[in-house]
């Protein structure tokens, strides 16, 4: 066997990817043990260390890859003199989930009861459908994390490496005024990016965003690390 034999090692693109498939999986199957009996909302509360234990795992993944990226980029030099630190997600896994996981509980036991539970006022959805929402809520919040882990360890290693960033948007065409008016923006080992402002770009920015991708649920940017440009 040659080594051309061998498929292709996937991109980093391709694992992100691969993680969120994977994240979507393991909440799915999660989710449905839990509710064979019965959806309830104590059901649900039930399963939020599992939830918490498959979010944290895809965060670690999008983390590995982050990082696998800025070593790539870098080709193994180093002109910062930074320390290195971890650059924190802007909320952590476990409060994202908890809050999903409750207000869902909620939604499930008012629409299960006919009467309001905690806050959560009577709809006319069925605890069906409030089970349907809630597992994509729960996919996406692990999108998210995927994505701002990635971005929060390129971050770090660029940091530390002293490499530029430059935020990159998908190829397809579909990025939103936000992101579209990032791609290409570089800022140098540290910084992070300013959201621009103009037509579209809307005055309150989703709160996940702070400085760094995903500045959107769903958003599929990604900072990129680069050699640093002379500066004077
Ligand atoms: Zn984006």
């Amino acid at each position: 066997m040659t080594v051309t034999d061998l498929p292709a090692p996937p991109t980093p693109a391709q694992q992100l990817d691969q993680a969120e498939r994977q994240a979507a999986e393991e909440l799915a199957a999660i989710i449905a043990a839990a509710v064979a009996a019965g959806i309830t909302g104590a059901a649900l509360l039930a399963i939020i260390a599992a939830l918490i234990g498959a979010t944290r795992r895809a965060a670690q993944t999008g983390w590995a890859v982050g990082t696998q990226l800025a070593h790539r980029a870098s080709a193994g030099q180093r002109v910062g003199r930074s320390a290195y630190f971890a650059e924190p997600l802007p909320t952590s896994v476990d409060a994202d989930v908890v809050a999903v996981v409750v207000d869902a509980a909620q939604r499930i036991d008012a629409a299960r009861t006919g009467q309001p539970a905690g806050g959560v006022p009577v709809t006319p959805a069925t605890p069906e459908v409030e089970l349907a929402r809630f597992q994509r809520r729960m996919v996406r919040l692990a999108i998210t994390k995927i994505h701002q882990a990635a971005s929060a360890a390129t971050y770090s290693y660029a940091r530390w490496l002293g490499m530029d960033l430059e935020w990159v948007t998908r190829r397809d065409g579909k990025a939103c005024a936000v992101c579209a008016g990032l791609n290409g923006v570089r800022v140098g080992p540290g910084q992070k990016f300013t959201p621009p402002r103009g037509r579209g770009v809307p005055r309150r920015l989703w709160a996940g965003f702070q400085g760094l991708p995903p500045s959107h649920p769903n958003c599929r940017c990604r900072c990129i690390p680069r050699e640093p440009r002379p500066r004077t």
